[in-house]
């Protein structure tokens, strides 16, 4: 049985070869946009790339910040 989950960029349906696990990473096979499983039952899909940005982005707004004042 063929196990299904739907993209959250596309909303088209990814079919999965294998049993997924939980943040296992998956890219839809339609918009080739990079996903990862949040949940088993049913399998459910969401963006993979709100994890190293933000911390980077925090810091550079500080520091050109301070350069600006004098
Ligand atoms: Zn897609």
């Amino acid at each position: 049985m063929a196990i299904t989950a739907i993209c959250p960029a596309c909303d088209e349906t990814i079919i999965l070869n294998a049993a997924p696990k939980l943040d296992q990473k998956i890219r839809c096979t339609h918009c080739r946009t990079d996903l990862i499983v949040v949940d088993l039952d049913p399998v459910e899909l969401d963006w993979d790339d709100f994890e190293d940005d933000w911390d980077d982005d925090d810091d550079w707004d500080d520091e050109e910040d301070d350069d600006e004042e004098w």
